[in-house]
């Protein structure tokens, strides 16, 4: 019986939150995935386990995605050990709310470094070396559609990310493959409770009609629909997954 070869899929920030699940959903739905972080190695490595322990396959790829020749290192990784790349979930992301007034350059720098140069790093990388028939998921916020003081650089650097789905999702015309983005609205991750009081946490949990938190799971099954059989003539569009919040 002929063996049909799985397909590789990159997870930028896989690490933990919404990643991690992702790397965890794209695993069961039979991809090998790459799991990439820029920090810790241990919650990546144990996730790696976790789908190798499960039947699955997975490599861990430390990259700083806002490195241009780390992000280039990980294509080579990916290719060496798989021998190519069908999906990218551009999923690493930072948020610090701050009033812009008082934002400094570094934090600026460093928003639209990873959040920006991330994505542009990555997505360069895959106009080169993305299999044809291959899959692209970026990631937004719907913050950018709620405009609430404190995210004026987070939702800059979001509003970038949409910018390059659309156009990219052109340039990549004759190769079917699709770009799509999903703006997750609040989800229960470091990214978003951290220093959060309580009460804020309960007010942003109220927002939506449906009256909860999402989790990375929410998330985690759009990138797998998206990235998926199903999908295949959803492109150039952004998914606004957030429980009805905006
Ligand atoms: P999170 O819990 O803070 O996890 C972020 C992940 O990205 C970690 O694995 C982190 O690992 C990795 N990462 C951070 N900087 C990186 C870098 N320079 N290079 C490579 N990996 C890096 O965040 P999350 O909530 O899951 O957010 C994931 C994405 O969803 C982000 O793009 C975020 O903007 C978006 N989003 C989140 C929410 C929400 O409410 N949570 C809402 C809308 C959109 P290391 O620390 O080891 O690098």
């Amino acid at each position: 019986m002929t063996q049909v070869k799985k397909k590789i899929a990159i997870v930028t920030g896989a690490s933990r939150g919404i990643g991690a699940a992702i790397a965890g959903r794209l695993a069961s739905d039979g991809f090998t995935v790459v799991i990439n972080y820029s920090g810790d190695a241990a919650p990546a490595e144990e996730l790696a386990r976790e789908i190798e322990e499960t039947g699955g396959t997975a490599l861990t790829a430390k990259a700083d995605v806002s490195d241009a020749q780390a992000v280039a290192r990980m294509f080579d990784a990916a290719e060496t050990a798989f021998g190519g790349v069908d999906v990218l979930v551009n999923n690493a992301g930072i948020l610090k709310t701050l009033p812009l007034a008082e934002t400094s350059d570094e934090e600026y720098d460093r928003h639209f470094g990873i959040n920006v140069k991330g994505t542009f790093n990555t997505l360069r990388e895959a106009a080169k070396r993305l299999n044809d028939g291959g899959r692209i998921v970026n990631f937004s916020s719907t913050t950018l559609a709620l405009n609430m003081p404190g995210y004026a650089v987070y939702n800059g650097t979001k509003a970038a990310v949409e910018a390059f789905t659309h156009v990219f999702a052109k340039e990549l015309r004759g190769r079917n493959i699709t770009v799509n983005a999903v703006a997750p609205g609040p989800i229960a991750t470091d990214l978003f409770l951290n220093g959060k009081s309580d009460e804020l946490v309960a007010q942003f949990a109220k927002m939506p009609p449906l009256e909860r938190l999402g989790q990375p799971d929410d998330i985690a099954s759009v990138v797998s629909f998206l990235v998926g059989p199903d999908a295949g003539w959803i492109n150039g569009q952004i998914v606004r997954a957030n429980g009805g919040v905006a």
